[in-house]
């Protein structure tokens, strides 16, 4: 069967007798058939156009397949079926369209429903769709059924909270032992047990660090980040950090560019904004590799302070730019080089700096490092 994409998608008809250029349309015209079989065939994309109000006027096989509706049901009839009832209300599809006219295409992930009223979990792409010849303009929509990823992020979150609540308990327990134990050895003059249990207690630390973190982000998906702001002298913090940070960077130096008064109070949580110090910095030391030095500027614009941390390492690409702020995302290049870590700490980093009311981004040169922005407002 021909669907009615294969009809509609056509293109202006050649008014050129040059060559080339007919040698071009010809070419064109294979990819366009090969463009349609494509579309026809894709199994779990489903694929339509509309019009401008949002009408149906074409309805590939994947789209029949995944939302149960035929071509001739839905040709014709308002794309708002496939939506659920709140989106039908809010108008969701018009602010859609609304995004395409402002930016040229619109991505939303949401829940869509189908013929028999079941649900499914899919991500929508919207762009414009314009067939010259028939003078039709409207959208193309892309719906890709995400309902395996997202039992597999659920999966994740689940086990994410099944594994930090279970761990932290016996963490604690194994830590006052080895700490008993560490004192004992050293009572009894015992070097090389004092040795090894001081080896073992950096490793303790190094696991409840990691429990700690896999709590943090627990805590953030049930949306319980809470903030116990006060106002503290951010410069203080910074410095206290820095120099801490100092004695674990034994072939970095951390220069800190402050361009403010010594007196820059912020009303925050401390402790979280700390985190947010630490994890950047210790990011820097790891992935410049002993390249030279990290330097922390901060200055203040306005209403909010603006903090940079740059080293001059492993750069980090374009593409990468959004992904490294997404729970267990670890660039290419610090897996190819075997650098250990999990890939929370910016996650947690940016659910932080949200929570505030700042802004969090990354800027990379080729072969020449990272540098990681972020805002904070003042009050
Ligand atoms: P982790 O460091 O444990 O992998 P993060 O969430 O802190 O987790 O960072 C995510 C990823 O972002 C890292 O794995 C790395 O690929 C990249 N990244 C973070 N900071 C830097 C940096 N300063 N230089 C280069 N890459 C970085």
């Amino acid at each position: 069967m021909k669907t009615q994409l294969a009809k509609k998608v056509s293109r202006p008809k050649s008014t050129s007798s040059r060559a080339p250029l007919k040698k071009a349309k010809t070419k064109f015209k294979v990819h366009d058939g090969f463009y349609r079989l494509v579309a026809e065939n894709l199994e779990d994309y489903a694929i339509f156009t509309t019009d401008i109000k949002g009408m149906v006027s074409s309805w590939n096989l994947s789209a029949e397949k995944l939302l149960g509706y035929t071509e001739s049901e839905m040709v014709g009839e308002n794309i708002y079926i496939i939506f659920s009832p709140k989106d039908r209300e809010q108008e969701t599809l018009k602010k859609e369209f609304a995004k395409v006219a402002h930016a040229g295409r619109a991505i939303s992930e949401g829940f869509h429903y189908r013929k028999d009223k079941s649900a499914f979990w899919a991500s929508c792409l919207i762009f414009p769709f314009a067939a010259t010849e028939i003078n039709e303009e409207g959208y193309t929509c892309i719906i890709r059924d995400l309902t395996n990823q997202k039992e597999l992020e659920q999966r994740k979150e689940d086990f994410i909270n099944i594994a930090s609540h279970e761990l932290k308990t016996p963490m604690t327990s194994i830590k006052i032992f080895a700490s008993i134990i560490e004192n004992q050895a050293k009572k009894a003059g015992d070097d090389i047990l004092s040795e090894f249990i001081a080896k073992l207690n950096t490793q303790i630390d190094g696991l409840g660090e990691l429990v700690n973190r896999l709590l943090d982000v627990s805590q953030l998906q049930s949306g319980k980040l809470e903030l116990k702001r006060r106002l503290f002298n951010f410069n203080d913090l910074a410095e206290e950090v820095i120099v801490a940070m100092q004695q674990y960077a034994k072939d970095n130096e951390i220069v800190y560019v402050r361009k403010e008064s010594k007196n820059l109070m912020i009303n925050g949580d401390k402790e979280l904004i700390s985190q947010i110090l630490v994890n950047l910095l210790s990011n820097a030391l790891k992935y410049s590799q002993a390249k030279g030095k990290i330097i922390f500027s901060l200055k203040k614009d306005k209403d909010k302070i603006e903090v940079c941390v740059q080293d001059f390492g492993i750069d980090i690409s374009v593409t990468d730019h959004e992904k490294i702020f997404q729970r267990f995302y670890r660039t290419e290049a610090v897996r190819r080089k075997r650098i250990s870590g999990v890939g929370l700490g910016l996650y947690i980093v940016r659910e932080i700096v949200n929570g505030h009311g700042g802004k969090i981004w990354v800027e990379s040169v080729k072969n020449d490092g990272s540098t990681f922005f972020f805002t904070l407002p003042i009050k």
